[in-house]
C-alpha cells in the first residue's frame, strides 16, 4: 500500500448532502424551505445572550456545559448529570455510535431515517441494517425482525425526518421491550417540540426507566440556533459516564452555551414558534392536497410532498421549476424517496408563494 488507507468502512460513506442553499437571484426574494430551519429566526433572549458573550472570547468554556444542563434540567425536570450538551445533536450521535460501536456490530435503522445514522455507523465500522417502514412509518415488528447477536444499537428519529411521521409511545415501549437488553436504543427527537399528540412522548419516562435508552434533542430547530451548533442527550448514568470519556472537553462554545439556556427558558418565544408551525403545516397540507398531491400526514416542522412519475410532472421537475422562482426545497432521492420533495413550514409569505407555484406547476 503506497498511501494511508482509511479504516475500513470509511469509504463506503455517501457523504451528507446538506439542504440547498439558494443562490441569490436578482430582483427576486429567495427562500430557503430546505433544511427545517425555523422561519422566525432564534429568541431575542438568545441573541443578546450570544452577544452579551462576545466580551469574554479569550476564556476557554466550562468544560460540562453545566449552565445549559442546568437550564434544560428545569425545563424539562431532569438531573443535570444525566445530560451531556453536544456540537449539535450530530455530534451526540457520533459520540454513541463511537462508543457502542465497532468492527462486526450491527445498527438498525429504517428505511427512511435520517442519514445521519448510517454515517455515524460506517464511520465505526459497523454495519447499517435497514428495517423496512409502513406508509412511511417506522415499523416496530420489521425493526425487531432485522435483530441478530450482532445488534448493539437501534437508531430511531420520533418524528422522523424526511418523512415527518411518528410512533406513538406505546410502540416505543414495545420496541424497547422486544429488544436485547445490551442493545442500545437511541431516540431522536430533534422534532419533539412540534408535536403536540395526546399518544406521543419523546422518550424521557423510558429513559429513565431503563440503563439502555438514550433521548437526543437539538437546538437546531425550533430554537432557530441551528448555526451555534448545540445538541444535548439525557441518558442512563452508564451511556452518559462512558460518552463523557469520549467527548472533547470543551465540544460547546460558551456563546452557543449562552444563547441556547436563555432559549430554552423562553417559554413565550416557543409556543409562539408551535402555533406558528401548527397553524401552517395545516394550511400547507391542506393546500397542497387540494391541488391533487399527496401529502404524508406530518407532525413536525415539514411536510413531504409525494408528485407523479410522469415527465413534466416529477418530483425533479417540480424541484427545477420552484428553484427558478426563489422556493428551495430538499429533494430526497438520497432517502429512497426519488419521488417527493421534502418542504420545511416557512413565512406566511414563503408559504404562500409554494402554494401558488406548485398550482401553476401542475395546472398552468
Ligand atoms: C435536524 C436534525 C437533527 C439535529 O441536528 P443538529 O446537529 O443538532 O443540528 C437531528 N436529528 C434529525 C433527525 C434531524 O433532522
Amino acid at each position: 500500500m503506497s498511501s494511508p488507507q482509511p479504516n475500513p468502512g470509511i469509504l463506503d460513506i455517501a457523504p451528507y448532502t446538506p439542504g440547498k442553499t439558494p443562490q441569490p437571484m436578482a430582483g427576486r426574494k429567495v427562500f430557503k424551505l430546505s433544511a427545517n430551519e425555523t422561519p422566525l429566526g432564534p429568541s431575542p433572549k438568545a441573541v443578546a445572550a450570544f452577544t452579551a458573550a462576545a466580551a469574554h472570547l479569550e476564556d476557554y468554556p466550562e468544560g460540562t456545559s453545566r449552565v445549559l444542563r442546568e437550564a434544560i434540567g428545569r425545563v424539562f425536570g431532569l438531573d443535570p448529570d444525566r445530560i451531556i450538551c453536544g456540537a449539535g445533536s450530530d455530534e451526540i450521535l457520533n459520540l454513541l455510535a463511537h462508543t457502542y460501536l465497532g468492527q462486526g456490530d450491527e445498527a438498525v435503522m429504517t428505511t427512511h431515517g435520517f442519514l445521519v445514522y448510517p454515517i455515524a455507523t460506517k464511520a465505526n465500522g459497523a454495519t447499517p441494517v435497514i428495517a423496512p417502514e409502513r406508509e412511511f412509518t417506522a415499523d416496530v415488528d420489521a425493526i425487531l425482525a432485522r435483530v441478530t447477536p450482532r445488534t448493539k444499537l437501534v437508531w430511531l428519529a420520533n418524528p422522523n425526518n424526511p418523512t415527518g411521521t411518528y410512533l406513538p409511545f406505546d410502540e416505543v415501549k414495545r420496541l424497547r421491550a422486544g429488544l436485547p437488553p445490551h442493545v442500545v436504543l437511541v431516540l431522536d427527537a430533534a422534532y419533539s417540540d412540534f408535536v403536540s399528540r395526546n399518544d406521543y412522548q419523546a422518550g424521557i419516562e423510558l429513559v429513565a426507566t431503563t440503563d439502555n435508552t438514550v433521548m437526543t434533542h437539538t437546538f437546531s430547530k425550533i430554537h432557530g440556533l441551528a448555526a451555534l451548533r448545540v445538541g444535548w442527550m439525557f441518558g442512563p448514568a452508564n451511556i452518559v459516564d462512558a460518552v463523557n470519556r469520549i467527548r472533547g472537553p470543551f465540544n460547546v462554545s460558551t456563546p452557543a452555551m449562552a444563547a441556547a439556556a436563555a432559549s430554552i427558558e423562553d417559554a413565550g418565544f416557543l409556543s409562539h414558534a408551535r402555533a406558528h408551525n401548527e397553524t401552517w403545516r395545516a394550511w400547507l397540507t391542506d393546500e397542497i392536497g387540494k391541488l391533487g398531491l399527496k401529502v404524508t400526514p406530518s407532525v413536525a416542522n415539514f411536510v413531504l410532498i409525494h408528485f407523479p412519475t410522469e415527465a413534466g410532472r416529477t418530483a425533479a421537475d417540480a424541484d427545477a421549476f420552484l428553484t427558478a422562482r426563489g422556493l428551495v426545497l430538499r429533494a430526497v432521492k438520497n432517502y429512497q424517496l426519488p419521488h417527493a420533495l421534502r418542504l420545511t413550514v416557512g413565512t406566511e409569505e414563503a408559504n404562500r408563494l409554494v402554494v401558488a407555484a406548485l398550482r401553476e406547476f401542475l395546472h398552468g
